[in-house]
């Protein structure tokens, strides 16, 4: 069995949940190991919650550059990961990496610097006769492929998708079950390419607060709007809504060209892909690019004026009526309910 690497996800020194799911996945297709990337000094307690999740192998490298919007301290490191193992003669077969905005420009990086296979936005993963066979909705969801890739494998794999079963609990502590991380393994990275030719940061712009709103991609309720909204101020009903159920806020790509919100919102192929528990569409049409982000989660609700929308063709539950009068509605009856 070759050697499976997990570029760790983490944000303000903790673990995200997608690091365990794809830990759970490289389980089942050879010998995991995880590289962690860090801002100097911040790689030991990372290393020690991997512990708590059963990880012994950890490569860790170290850059000022981590934590910025450059992935390309992230391609350096598992670069440097894939060739130190190769050279202590192990053989690396694939690499998981979270299909998250940054995740995939991670892989196609890396795929590039070592002539590897890229395998996107992958919902399962297991071992057919020693090969990755990996599992990959195409056409919006509506078909699955098999992808396999010649030689080593580099997968993205959707968030959410992967039940991280087998994996010990989230706390991040070293006696939970599953060992100790053996003295990290440091990396050298390539200064040059970790800062990123000709890309730089200049200015961060720092998200408005959202009170305690978890990520999009984290949330167990993500309430989308639509251009169906049609303003900032329509648009905050998203939030209110989400806000009730302590969720994330999304968009489609019309309500983020209209200028309703900001870019991250996006949800839909060339936004986020989002599985959450339950996933509320206010005044979204449900055009298949839309569809192919959220058309995983576990209950959709749909409230669009328009009875033949196509998001009604994915919802469990439908509401044909005006949002303005429905959601304010709909709020009011969950506060009372509660109350
Ligand atoms: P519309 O299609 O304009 O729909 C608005 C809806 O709101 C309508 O159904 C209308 O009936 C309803 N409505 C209006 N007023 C009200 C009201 N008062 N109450 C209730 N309902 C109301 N889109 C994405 O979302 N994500 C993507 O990642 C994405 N990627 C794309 C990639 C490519 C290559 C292309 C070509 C397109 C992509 N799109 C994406 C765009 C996509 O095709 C649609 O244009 C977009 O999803 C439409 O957004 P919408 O549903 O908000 O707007």
């Amino acid at each position: 069995m070759g050697r499976i690497l997990v570029l760790a996800e983490h944000n303000t020194g903790t673990l995200d949940t997608v690091t365990r799911e794809l830990l759970a996945a490289a389980a089942r297709l050879g010998e995991p190991a995880v590289v962690l990337l860090t801002g100097p000094g911040a790689g030991p307690a990372l290393a020690g919650q991997l512990a708590g999740w059963g990880v012994t192998d950890v490569y860790l490298a170290e850059s000022t550059y981590a934590g910025t919007r450059l992935t390309t301290p992230a391609v350096a490191a598992l670069e440097a990961a894939v060739r130190l193992a190769r050279a202590a003669g192990a053989e690396v077969s694939g690499v998981l990496i979270a299909g998250t905005i940054d995740g995939r420009e991670v892989a196609a990086r890396l795929c590039v610097r070592l002539t590897a296979g890229l395998i996107s936005d992958a919902v399962d993963a297991r071992l057919r006769d020693g090969v990755i066979v990996a599992t990959v909705p195409v056409l919006g969801g509506a078909y699955t492929v098999e992808a396999v890739a010649k030689g080593l494998a580099v997968v993205t794999v959707r968030p959410h998708s992967i039940v991280a079963d087998g994996i010990p609990g989230s706390v991040p502590d070293r006696d939970v079950p599953g060992g100790t991380v053996t003295a990290p393994i440091r990396l050298e990275i390539d200064a040059e390419l970790e800062r990123g030719r000709g890309a730089e940061i200049v200015a961060v712009h720092p998200r408005p607060a959202s009170g305690i709103r978890p990520g999009l991609t984290e949330a167990s309720v993500v309430v989308s709007g639509g251009r169906g909204l049609g303003s900032d101020e329509g648009f905050g009903l998203a939030g209110d809504l989400a806000d009730l159920f302590g969720g994330a806020v999304g968009a489609s790509r019309a309500a983020v060209e209209a200028g309703l919100c900001e870019p991250g919102l996006q949800v839909g192929q060339t936004g986020a892909t989002v599985t959450p528990e339950l996933y509320i569409a206010l005044g979204i049409s449900g055009a298949i690019q839309h569809r192919a982000g959220m058309q995983g989660a576990g209950t959709i609700i749909a409230v669009n004026k328009d009875a033949d929308a196509p998001i009604f063709a994915v919802a469990d539950f439908g509401v044909v009526g005006d949002v303005f009068t429905v959601v304010p509605q709909l709020i009011e009856a969950v506060v009372a309910h509660r109350a």
